[in-house]
């Protein structure tokens, strides 16, 4: 699992403004820290992509550089994921995306049970390629889950990134017991545990509700 805030860079300014009671409920720079958070993940993911050598002309010279040889699948899972989105959109410009519309319903069985009920999904082909599952909180890890299974009628993924931007370690090990394809973990932090509503602790709040408001 890559951690970005396990090493200190300027992702800490962003985690710690999205994260702080007194800035968070400035919606431009919530979004706007989202979405660097998701270029930055964007940037290391794409280390672990295929690359292949291909000859460019300058003015001046043929030259070779490296190029990504097959572009990722970008899917967004509505409507919190926009802004984290829009940053590795930003960095995989030519990539083809895909929406999912994931929403909580809550059984109250002695505590929150939270299930996952998906309405929409827009997607393209996935066989064989390289997935990047964007969603910026893994609380219990259903709705990734849910997504993943969901996505499988598109075909079997060669490798599917599960990117967030904080993940809780309940949401981690329910996705190692349960995704049974090939997939790397992504997040920019990873938070102590989820309270009995199943919110992200210390975590940020509702990610969707700071980003956009909040729904009925
Ligand atoms: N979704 C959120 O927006 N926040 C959490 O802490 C968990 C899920």
């Amino acid at each position: 699992m890559f951690i970005l805030n396990q090493q200190n860079s300027i992702a800490n300014t962003y985690l710690a403004e999205i994260r702080n009671i007194d800035v968070q409920h400035d919606r431009l720079r919530f979004r706007k820290n989202i979405e660097r958070l998701g270029e930055l993940l964007a940037y290391e993911i794409s280390k672990s992509l295929s690359f292949k050598q291909t000859s460019i002309t300058t003015p001046l010279k043929d030259t070779s550089i490296n190029l990504i040889s097959d572009q990722p699948i970008l899917i967004s899972v509505l409507r919190a994921a926009m802004p984290f989105y829009q940053g590795f959109l930003n960095i995989y410009d030519h990539a083809d995306s895909g929406f999912i519309g994931a929403y909580r319903t809550e059984e109250v069985k002695g505590g929150a049970e939270i299930e996952i009920s998906l309405l929409y999904q827009a997607a393209p082909n996935i066989d064989g390629k390289e997935v990047i599952l964007i969603d910026p909180m893994l609380a219990t890890g259903k709705s990734f889950l849910k997504s993943i299974e969901n996505l499988q009628k598109n075909g079997l993924p060669k490798m599917i990134h599960i990117a967030s931007v904080i993940a809780a370690p309940e949401g981690v090990a329910y996705l190692e017991q349960n995704i049974k394809l090939p997939y790397k973990l992504w997040t920019c932090a990873l938070d102590e545990k989820l309270n009995s509503n199943s919110y992200i602790v210390p975590g940020l709040g509702d990610a969707g509700d700071l980003a956009f408001g909040e729904k009925l």
